[in-house]
């Protein structure tokens, strides 16, 4: 589908208007936030999967075998950044913005998120990699200095609408596919595509490392996850999950590294865990010795308990977009 441009989105829903079409332009009313806070409130019973990045990662893994050496090139280059960026030998690049696609597949009438739930969750990357957003204030004072400003923007390309009979999405990518009745990615060398769908299992979201297949690449949200107003579930109604999920499309791995205390997320400056923290923990959190970092965007805790990436983790996301860098396409 050919791009439109946010501004044009309303002008163009009175062309499709009648249009029988199953891609749709338009901008439907935003469901009462307050109603869908009581509504769709999440409890501990819920049996909620924050992420399902690695586990798609694995299964890559096994499909793709070549993916393995590719992904340890771009570790390799990423290395070298950071070691240079150490040593003076580069300056860093300027403000990097991202466009941003977003499709919405839906079968429900709430799903058919508002344009102003995406414009708040466009508002929400904003603030958080940028460390602008409102609960900075929070951090305790042992990690105050390691908070970075990422330095990076996002702006919001366009709006895909696909209706579907669909209910239940998985994380098997078939909704990155207009033959599977989903929705093609619009150029993702140039583009943040984000699918926001029902994933179904209790799963929030997942995204796809640097390095994996061009077609497939982006993140996924369900859609009562995506923004801070519409149709949001509490406590995960914050727009944390694409804060996430877009830090491992920027190559962030989780903040215990996916193991035991001695398994490494390969930032220096985030303290050993040997697991998630879920909830909103108590601060100090003491694990693999010492206190964890509960607060990362990285980890798997409540989205009002999380506001900060490091600085290590500010130069892992910005060797994506250096000298052969899996990202650089976007500069
Ligand atoms: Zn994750």
């Amino acid at each position: 589908m050919k791009k439109l441009a946010i501004s044009g989105i309303i002008l163009l829903s009175f062309f499709f208007l009648g249009c029988p079409a199953d891609k749709k332009v338009d901008d439907p009313q935003c469901m009462d936030t307050e109603k869908s806070r009581s509504l769709y409130k999440l409890t501990g019973k819920d049996s909620i999967k924050r992420c399902g990045t690695m586990n798609l990662l694995e299964k890559h893994l096994i499909k793709n075998t070549k993916l393995k050496s590719k992904m340890d090139t771009i570790e390799k280059q990423c290395q070298a950044f950071i070691a240079l960026s150490k040593s003076g030998k580069i300056t860093d690049l300027d403000t990097i913005t991202i466009p941003i696609v977003v499709h919405v597949i839906y079968s429900k009438t709430e799903e058919n998120i508002c344009n102003q739930q995406i414009l708040s969750q466009v508002e929400v990357l904003n603030q958080d990699f940028s460390k602008t957003n409102k609960d900075i204030d929070q951090i305790p004072q042992e990690f105050k200095n390691s908070a970075s400003d990422i330095n990076i923007r996002f702006s919001l390309d366009s709006i895909i609408r696909v209706s579907s009979t669909r209910t239940e999405w998985g994380t098997g990518d078939s909704m990155k596919f207009s033959s599977n009745g989903g929705s093609d990615g619009i150029d993702p060398t140039k583009h943040l595509n984000i699918w926001v769908c029902n994933i179904g299992n209790g799963i929030l979201g997942y995204a796809q490392f640097p390095g994996d297949a061009i077609a497939t690449d982006g993140i996924v949200i369900s859609p009562q996850f995506f923004g801070t107003e519409g149709f949001i579930s509490p406590p995960f109604d914050k727009g944390r999950t694409a804060t996430h999920e877009v830090g491992h499309w920027l190559n962030l791995r989780h903040i215990w590294g996916d193991g035991n205390c001695a398994v490494d997320d390969f930032v220096e400056d985030t303290p050993s865990s040997d697991g998630p923290n879920f909830g909103c923990p108590d601060y100090p959190t003491i694990r693999c010795e010492s206190n964890n970092m509960t607060m990362n965007y990285m980890d798997y805790v409540d989205d009002n308990c999380m506001y900060m990436f490091t600085n290590g983790q500010k130069n892992r996301m910005r060797a994506t977009f250096a000298n052969g860098g899996p990202r650089e396409s976007f500069l």
